[in-house]
């Protein structure tokens, strides 16, 4: 693992234009559980009955009850991870110049990173559905439900729910960075949900080095990715940035 380390840190220092794609894995050490998986919200609730579009179309109030309200609390809480804070030195550096990001928490935002695709959008807002207005989620009053905008509209998380397209813009946008790195970073995710999945290979494909730090191997492990190193995002990152620091000072 320690020559990994070293070599991701010379990898990443002999790199000009850095893309991170990152999953849920770099937030767990926010106390932000995975919907799939151990643990998940998913365990406990039906997504199609409570995350689709339609449910929430059909009865706002219940959507807002069972999930909204539950992931407000989780996200209004959290706070940005050594994982985070990592990528945000690489960004200081002048490596990293664009997060791809599958979490709607908007911990990348919070750390420091300016560059960041939401393929699945940010809970950290709701919109109006009527009139399109914004409000941090976390200044939204839940006493009555659902929350309405001043227009008297209902308001939803300006987030992706089953059913909807990922926004266009963030496809386009992230299938060009991926395009143009020479290094993409792979953090806490097993990329096997569309479209995160065709990212590393768009890099892979440009001729990109694709470096993936997960807890275990995944579907792009010793196929699109040049390297694993094994273990949690806080923890490798810090021990990256460190080999930097070291090697510079
Ligand atoms: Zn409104």
């Amino acid at each position: 693992m320690d020559d990994l380390i070293k070599k991701a840190a010379a990898d990443l220092a002999a790199a000009r234009y850095v893309v991170a794609l990152t999953g849920a894995g770099i937030s767990t050490e926010s106390g932000i559980p995975p919907f799939r998986g151990k643990g998940g919200l998913w365990e406990r609730f039906d997504p199609m009955e409570i995350a689709h579009i339609d449910a929430f179309m059909r009865d706002p109030a219940k959507v807002w009850n069972l999930l909204v309200k539950e992931m407000k609390k989780i996200v209004d809480s959290a706070l940005p991870n050594d994982g985070h804070k990592g990528l945000v030195k690489l960004e200081e550096m002048g490596k990293l110049k664009t997060v791809i990001t599958q979490n709607i928490d908007g911990l990348h935002q919070a750390a420091g990173n300016t560059d960041v695709i939401e393929f699945h959008g940010n809970f950290a807002w709701q919109r109006c559905m009527d009139c399109m207005r914004k409000y941090e989620t976390s200044k939204v009053d839940v006493s009555v439900i659902p929350p309405r905008c001043d227009c008297g509209g209902i308001l939803r998380p300006d987030a992706v729910f089953f059913g909807e397209m990922i926004p266009t813009d963030a496809m386009w946008r992230s299938r060009q960075a991926a395009s143009a790195c020479d290094l993409m970073l792979v953090v806490g995710t097993s990329a096997i949900v569309q479209p995160a999945c065709l990212m590393p290979v768009y890099a892979k494909q440009s001729g990109a080095k694709v470096v993936e730090i997960n807890p275990e191997r995944t579907p792009l492990t010793g196929k699109f990715s040049d390297y694993l190193i094994m273990g949690k995002a806080g923890d490798v990152m810090n021990r990256i940035v460190a080999a930097m620091d070291k090697n510079e000072g």
